[in-house]
């Protein structure tokens, strides 16, 4: 039953995520007004605006223009709501799922901002340091030394990168969101998974990026956003980190 209400829970927050990642870039309060469809600005009405389902019923076009609507909605909806149910089965209906959620929805909604804009934005990753900070105090397993640690360790790790990149290549390489971006993920998650977030991310956009380039057939003249590799990196670590960590150190002993 709990199991159930995790995933509608996490549709409906889904649904959320999209307005934010519609409306931050472009400054708008999240709140208010009401849903209105991008074309032809009628009011959506609440039962077509029910997270995956009115998709499917509208067959992914607005009802009274039939102007597609983006895949990103149901893409968002059906990922908060997987990501809800696997942070219930491993956390159970305690401190960890909340936390965990909002951490999933902030990089949900860091990532599709980053790979429409370029941005990431500081209304998320800056308060999102103080929550993991904080989260710290009342999860178990993770204590607020490790915490500030992961953030230290996140935060420092690619400004050092930047700076370097930015003396040696003379151009900016990496931006400041991605530095407060693994900031918060190592208020969230620990120092370790700083470390494993920074291996996966740099593998993930490599293999990327060489495919890009192998398809494209030409070098990335406009960089790839990083903070969506970040983002799967963090997500994987949280997901798989202390398995690889226990199974990293047992054939190392
Ligand atoms: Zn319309």
């Amino acid at each position: 039953m709990l199991t159930a209400i995790s995933v509608i829970l996490g549709a409906f927050i889904g649904s959320f995520l999209n307005v934010c990642i519609c409306r931050l870039p472009k400054g708008e309060s999240i709140i208010t007004p009401r849903s209105h469809c991008p074309q032809c600005e009628t009011l959506i009405r609440f039962y077509d605006n029910i997270p995956l389902f009115s998709y499917l019923f509208l067959r992914g076009k607005c009802r009274s223009c039939r102007a597609p609507i983006s895949i990103q909605y149901p893409i968002v909806e059906g990922g908060t709501a997987l990501g809800s149910l696997v942070l219930f089965l491993k956390f159970g209906l305690s401190w960890g799922y909340f936390i965990y959620f909002s951490f999933l929805s902030a990089l949900i909604v860091i990532t599709v901002i980053d790979l429409y804009h370029q941005i990431i934005p500081d209304v998320i990753s800056l308060p999102g340091v103080g929550i993991g900070l904080l989260a710290s105090l009342v999860l178990p397993h993770l204590t607020f030394r490790n915490s500030l640690t992961g953030v230290l360790l996140g935060g420092g790790s690619l400004f050092l990168v930047a700076t370097l990149y930015q003396w040696f290549f003379k151009r900016e390489g990496m931006g400041g969101g991605d530095i407060k971006l693994l900031a918060m993920v190592g208020a969230f998650l620990g120092w370790k998974a700083v470390i494993l977030t920074i291996l996966f991310s740099s593998f993930i956009g490599s293999v990327t990026g060489i495919i890009f380039i192998a398809i494209k057939g030409k070098d990335l003249k406009y960089a790839i956003p990083f903070g969506p590799f970040l983002s799967v990196g963090a997500v994987l670590s949280l997901f798989l980190g202390e398995e690889i960590i226990q199974w990293y150190l047992s054939i190392h002993r």
